[in-house]
């Protein structure tokens, strides 16, 4: 059984950056209460509990006058200024490109476009970029959630930073058409990254390559279920897997060549302990004389 990697895969430089900022602090001291996951991965996250580095849900569960970091996934404005008005001394972490969305967002509204944003409602970069719009930005997954929407005299199509390319691109031209039809001013900015993007297109290739896809990231990982969709879009078979147990041996009973690809919140040694893992699998065929 032959092992195959994206061309592109695993930790983008968002999450990077964002996971050595808690670090340093951590290792250097300081305490640090990070606003929901700082990456969506098990392995790292225990690693940084272990240095003071925790997790919690809102501003209510941090000790006062702690230090507070915002994810890479950014937040909306409002809550930076109520934790500093608290008493919080706030780390920002936010993902440069994600900055770039929620400028654009409010940007926009500015310009007196109706934002429409594609993406995940409940996702935190999503909340954070309507936040910077805000509140006037609507979160629409397709155009079934336009129903009942009247729409201002322009238009404007974003996308959260992990979308699907290939989805986002079929609901910019079904929103085109619909718009132009209705005589309203329409503008679509792809506003998914660049890491997101080259990720996809190499799992895309990747798949047509392989007989099974294996994903390496967290469950609650929005940009490591984009991949498995992308590679079963190619008609592959494609699975995720958080941590080695998620792993079937049944997956790769008849695969020659297995393709591996990894969330932007993935590390390297995670990847390589699934490979081995799989190799681990490779039933020897009989040598017959
Ligand atoms: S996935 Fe893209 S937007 Fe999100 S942290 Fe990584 S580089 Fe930034």
């Amino acid at each position: 059984m032959e092992i195959v990697r994206a061309q592109a895969m695993g930790f983008c430089f968002g999450v990077r950056d964002a996971i050595d900022v808690v670090r340093e602090l951590g290792e250097a001291g300081t305490t640090v209460y990070t606003l929901g996951a700082i990456v969506h991965n098990p392995q790292i996250a225990e690693q940084l509990e272990e240095i003071n580095v925790h997790v919690v849900g809102d501003l209510d569960d941090v000790p006062p006058g702690a230090v507070v970091a915002i994810t890479a996934h950014g937040a909306p404005p409002d809550l930076q200024e109520n934790a500093e008005a608290r008493g919080f001394k706030i780390i920002d972490t936010t993902c440069p490109l994600v900055t770039r969305i929620q400028k654009t967002a409010l940007d926009l509204v500015n310009q007196r476009y109706s934002v429409l944003i594609y993406g995940d409602s409940k996702h935190k970069e999503v909340r954070g970029i309507v936040g910077w719009s805000g509140g006037k930005a609507r979160v629409i997954a397709s155009m079934a959630d336009l129903e009942g929407w009247t729409p201002t005299r322009r238009v404007a199509l974003i996308s959260q930073s992990t979308s699907n390319v290939e989805k986002f691109i079929a609901l910019a031209r079904d929103l085109v058409g619909d718009m132009v039809a209705r005589g309203i001013e329409i503008r679509v900015i792809n506003t998914i990254c660049k890491p997101t993007k080259e990720r996809q297109r190499a799992v895309r290739e990747l798949a047509r390559d392989v007989d099974v896809v294996i994903a390496i990231g967290g469950l609650a990982s929005a940009n490591t279920r984009k991949l498995v969709l992308a590679a079963q879009e190619e008609g592959t078979a494609a699975y995720q897997v958080e941590r080695l147990d998620d792993l079937c041996p049944e997956w790769f009973q008849n695969a020659d060549r297995v393709g591996v690809t990894a969330g932007a919140s993935t590390p390297d040694v995670v990847i390589d302990q699934v490979e081995e893992r799989i190799q681990s699998y490779e039933v020897r065929k009989p040598v017959l004389a």
